[in-house]
């Protein structure tokens, strides 16, 4: 089987076509320009990360909620549950930009932290 991953590394957005086996395996990697488009690739195969951005309800700012994301990216698969969970957080302003909202999000060794001052 044939897989294309767009490499998101630089501007130059590589088409990266891994050909993997029954396993899973990665039998072959082409396409890439450079080494950190086979780094990203594998990785994007084997276990993809996505930073997770969203907004928390908050009170005592001039807005009613507060833009946040996670300061490291945290696997894929749990973008959904992050979602769910920062939906029931509730902040308190005032808030600087940086300030951790959530330690340990999701028990992933990650903050969830806002992205503005309110
Ligand atoms: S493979 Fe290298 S050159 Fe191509 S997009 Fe990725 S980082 Fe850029």
């Amino acid at each position: 089987m044939l897989k294309h991953i767009t490499c998101t590394v630089c501007p130059m957005s590589c088409d990266v076509v891994l050909k993997i086996g029954e396993d899973g395996e990665i039998l072959s990697l082409t396409g890439n320009k450079c080494a950190r488009g086979k780094v990203y690739a594998t990785k994007e195969h084997t276990a993809p990360e996505r930073t997770l951005t969203s907004i928390v309800k908050v009170s005592g700012g001039v807005h009613p909620v507060l833009p946040v994301r996670t300061n490291k990216p945290i696997p894929k698969e749990k973008l959904k549950e992050g979602m769910l969970v920062a939906a029931k957080v509730h902040a308190e302003a005032p808030i600087a930009m940086g300030d951790v909202i959530v330690k340990d999000f999701l028990g992933l060794g990650c903050d969830l932290v806002a992205t503005r001052n309110i």
